[in-house]
């Protein structure tokens, strides 16, 4: 994947060279030479990242950050200013206003494409996740848009053998985040796959090699999407390349500036957060798709979708499936006269019975209502004829108590069974035969079992 680049200058000199310098690396160059060009480009063309002059007229680039910061379209672009050589000030306003990094000018080769590197893979990780989520909302499996994401209250693991710097680096961060300090490089890969929004690593220890500490959290899975801040000594160009090629999220030079330091964290602390909550709200509105919220049982789309392929199967030849379709007999009358919520109750609890005596192989659902559905993979009609007639005197076999144990009732339920007919069949095909099956059991008497072979 090649990276789109917006780079911003008010200097067209300035532009051309950094637009050479990134296509001859294969990066994608689009420019703007002022700020509103910048925004309108940005939000147009979706780059995948942003290299924005600081010094310009009319709109500056802290400006132009800010709103570029402050627009849903924009918003998770990541930026990186570039600033005069000795600007701290402009660096510490720069991530106050939402930068993700910045540079210096002169720009150097190896740290701007290290950054770039890194940036865009950043990107492209929260890009996957955004495009899920776009689909998921498509399918109204999700609503409203990403909260904005705060970065108070982060949880930093700090990892220094050195406790004079990882003390200073604790106490300027303990004001809004929630710190940890761990000395022992083993322990801290360890403490590195749970529970933290950052790490940040001394790579600049004469007695533990904070490269290879990177490299190790990197190689492993639960701790590859960790961010990772690595404290080194500026000079030392070779290993701030290297921490960057490993994987490192930002560097942080020494001696640290604590505004820095705090700016930074921030930046990182609220990628993390974004990522995991854009990834938490997918898995639970999924799961929330597919699953009956009164039972726990899947649900009639789940269920369709689990089928489907059996029945396909099944009519080119494959092995037969077979379907159970249950319903609790009288259920009107327990509503009626217990109420609707004991009604739920003898629902929850069947579905514990029914869940409890299928086979593992077995998918139990919720169809609707008092209904309910068994699909049951590579089973003949004995065999399902026999675990229906099992469930059935489980459920008569044993009363439901309900109202906190003050009502004790005698449920029963009548099911149909239907096995795949084989060339042609569709699943509505098959489970109208199970219902057909039902219709029987209920009219001949119900508490009853009744199979409609092929
Ligand atoms: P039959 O033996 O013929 O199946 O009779 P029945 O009373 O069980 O069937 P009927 O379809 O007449 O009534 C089903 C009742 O189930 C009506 C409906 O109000 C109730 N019901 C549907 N969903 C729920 C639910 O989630 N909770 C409760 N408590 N009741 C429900
Ligand atoms: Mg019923
Ligand atoms: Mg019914």
């Amino acid at each position: 994947m090649t990276a789109r680049i917006l780079v911003v200058d008010d200097i067209e000199a300035n532009v051309r060279l950094l637009q050479a310098r990134l296509s001859a690396e294969y990066f994608d160059v689009l420019t703007a030479t002022d700020g509103q060009t910048a925004l309108a480009v940005a939000a147009a063309e979706q780059p995948d990242l942003i290299l924005l002059d600081v010094m310009m007229p009319g709109l500056d680039g802290f400006e132009v950050c800010r709103r570029l910061k402050s627009g849903t379209a924009t918003r998770h672009i990541p930026v990186v200013l570039v600033t005069a050589l000795d600007g701290r000030e402009d660096r510490i306003t720069g991530l106050e206003a939402g930068a993700d990094d910045f540079l210096t000018k002169p720009l150097d080769d190896l740290m701007l494409f290290a950054r770039v590197r890194s940036l865009t893979r950043l990107k492209s990780a929260i890009e996957e996740l955004r495009k899920r989520e776009e689909s998921g909302r498509r399918l109204g499996l999700l609503e409203g848009g990403a909260s904005r994401v705060r970065s108070a209250g982060g949880r930093v693991l700090i990892v220094d053998d050195q406790p004079r710097q990882a003390e200073r680096i604790a106490n300027e961060l303990s004001a809004t985040h929630r710190v940890s300090i761990e000395d022992n490089p083993a322990k801290a890969l360890v403490a590195a796959r749970g529970a933290f929004d950052l790490v940040i690593v001394n790579g600049a220890s004469d007695t533990f090699d904070g490269l290879k500490y990177l490299a190790q959290a990197r190689s492993d899975a639960a701790s590859r999407s960790m961010p990772i801040l690595m404290v080194v000594d500026v000079h030392e160009r070779p290993r701030v390349v290297k921490a960057l090629e490993l994987g490192a999220n930002d560097i942080l030079a020494r001696p640290i500036d604590p505004q820095e330091l705090a700016a930074r964290c921030n930046t990182l602390i609220r990628h993390k957060r974004y990522a995991d909550s854009l990834r938490h709200r997918l898995d639970h509105s999924l799961e929330m798709a597919v699953t009956d919220p009164l039972t726990g049982l899947h649900n009639r789309r789940y269920m369709a979708g689990q089928l489907e392929p059996l029945v396909d199967n099944a009519g080119k030849g494959g092995a037969s499936a077979a379907v159970l379709i249950l319903d609790i007999d009288h259920f009107k009358t327990i509503n009626d006269t217990f109420g609707h919520d004991a009604g739920d109750e003898v629902l929850v609890e069947f579905a514990v019975r029914l869940a409890t005596n299928v086979r593992a192989v077995d998918l139990p659902c919720r169809f609707g209502g008092e209904e309910f559905v068994v699909v049951m993979p590579e089973t003949g009609v004995a065999d399902a004829e026999a675990i229906a007639d099992r469930i059935r005197a489980q459920v008569a076999g044993t009363p439901f108590m309900v109202m906190d144990g003050r009502e004790s009732l005698n449920v029963t339920i009548s099911i149909g069974v239907a096995v795949t007919a084989g060339v042609g069949e569709t699943v509505e095909a098959l489970l109208k035969r199970a219902d057909a099956a039902l219709y029987e059991a209920k009219q001949s008497g119900r508490n009853r079992v009744i199979a409609h072979a092929a």
